[in-house]
């Protein structure tokens, strides 16, 4: 995950099943204020939007932890590892009959050069453009040896994808085509800095479709990071543009689940800083708690047993919708 630089980055992922929200250093709907010196509260407002019956469940969240356990089995997937060459056969395995991309390009890091690899699933709609929802799949080099699996920084976002290939694979998209991205090397290689080492694919392919002309065809770029805490709390990222932030809570708010989005806002630098840069409309959901004061980011407390099926199901479920919202804007 992402790891900020101008404001720190963290990691969210979640506390334990058992032990959740009294772990939190921001309780969800209090006056956000309390940041920790990694995080990058700006902001928070209470959520006190009335609650509503929850939506039915489109997306599987047990179906999308079960791809976290596989993930994390393969071990720690940083560039050039066994782990991460795992990784890559579990995702074309499960993402056979799609329409698939692979982007290889090189890491040029501060630890030297390594083979990267983005992972594009395409499944057209009928309106003339394409929504990306993207999520890295790489852990830390610099934490190698530590035995970080990133359950929740790397496993959770890669995983709702991979449920969410599961259902769009037999969809008949009504609005723009969907495009899933597992993205390559967004985390550092030695320490996060803005634009050097860190985001290497999602630079590369910002870079590469600015050049082949696909950037055009962009209607947003939507971003899953650390959402698999069983406390979930998805951030405001004031970085992401405002009336995409303003359609995820919509949405979340339409199916029941805005208790769990936009108690804090946050400024992230993430995978999608070079889509935004180029003008593409971005949000990012991440929820940047990842147990009290982020304790568990980036460390190998980053384990199965702190996420719930229930946040993924939240998340994916929220994503469809606002690209379903986004297909019927004018
Ligand atoms: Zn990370």
């Amino acid at each position: 995950m992402a790891s900020e630089h101008r404001f720190a980055i963290l990691l969210v992922v979640a506390c334990s099943l058992s032990a959740c929200a009294r772990d939190k250093g921001v309780p969800a709907g209090a006056p956000a204020g309390t940041p920790s010196k990694d995080s990058s509260v700006i902001d928070a407002a209470p959520a006190s939007v009335p609650s509503q019956p929850a939506a039915q469940a489109v997306v599987s969240g047990a179906g999308a932890l079960q791809f976290v356990k596989d993930i994390v089995a393969c071990g720690p997937r940083f560039v050039g590892s066994p782990g991460h060459a795992r990784a890559e056969t579990y995702l074309r395995s499960h993402l056979k009959g799609i329409e698939l991309q692979e982007d290889a390009f090189t890491i040029k890091s501060p630890e030297g050069e390594f083979p990267g690899r983005n992972f594009i699933a395409k499944f057209p709609g009928k309106k003339d453009g394409v929504v990306v929802i993207a999520g890295h799949y790489d852990t830390p080099y610099p934490l190698r040896k530590s035995g970080f699996v990133g359950g929740n920084d790397g496993g959770s976002g890669t995983d709702l994808l991979l449920e969410l290939a599961q259902h769009l694979r037999k969809t008949q998209l009504e609005g723009y085509s969907v495009w899933l991205v597992w993205t390559d090397g967004e985390e550092a290689v030695r320490a996060w800095t803005s634009d050097q080492d860190s985001v290497y694919g999602s630079r590369h392919l910002a870079e590469t479709w600015e050049k082949d002309g696909t950037l055009k065809r962009l209607k947003a770029f939507l971003l899953a990071d650390m959402i698999g805490d069983s406390d979930l709390n998805v951030e405001r990222d004031a970085n992401s543009t405002l009336w995409v932030e303003d359609l995820v809570l919509e949405s979340a708010t339409r199916l029941g689940y805005q208790s769990h989005f936009f108690a804090r806002t946050t400024g992230m630098d993430d995978d999608h800083t070079p889509f935004s840069k180029r003008g593409v409309p971005v949000a990012d959901l991440i929820d940047f708690d990842y147990g009290y004061s982020n304790v568990f980011w980036h460390t190998p407390n980053d384990t199965l047993d702190k996420l719930s099926p229930r946040s993924l199901e939240i998340v994916g479920n929220v994503l469809l919708d606002v690209v379903r919202l986004i297909g019927e804007r004018k």
